[in-house]
């Protein structure tokens, strides 16, 4: 193997961990997701959403989308063009 496929692998083989972490993560954290973490974040956003969000930080996503997020609770707002419900 040459210097650069070496590269190429070491480079390969540290997706392929960093993914394999993720994954485990995810698949760690999901129960506490779905019955803490997401309800609490969903109340949280209803409850700025009531008192008016604050507008922050902008961003576009290369594909003709842009929003800002909330300061306060990291909701996407001003979506443009809004999304399809
Ligand atoms: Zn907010």
């Amino acid at each position: 193997m040459s210097d650069r496929e070496a590269s190429t692998q070491v480079w390969r083989d540290y997706g392929d961990i960093q993914k394999a972490r993720m994954l485990k993560q995810r698949e760690l954290m999901a129960e506490y997701d779905n019955t803490v973490y997401r309800p609490a974040i969903k109340e949280l956003t209803e409850r700025c959403a009531r008192i008016g969000h604050k507008q922050g930080k902008f961003h576009s996503n290369g594909l003709g989308a842009s929003w800002f997020y909330c300061n306060q609770c990291g909701a996407i707002m001003d979506r443009d063009p809004p999304e399809a419900e």
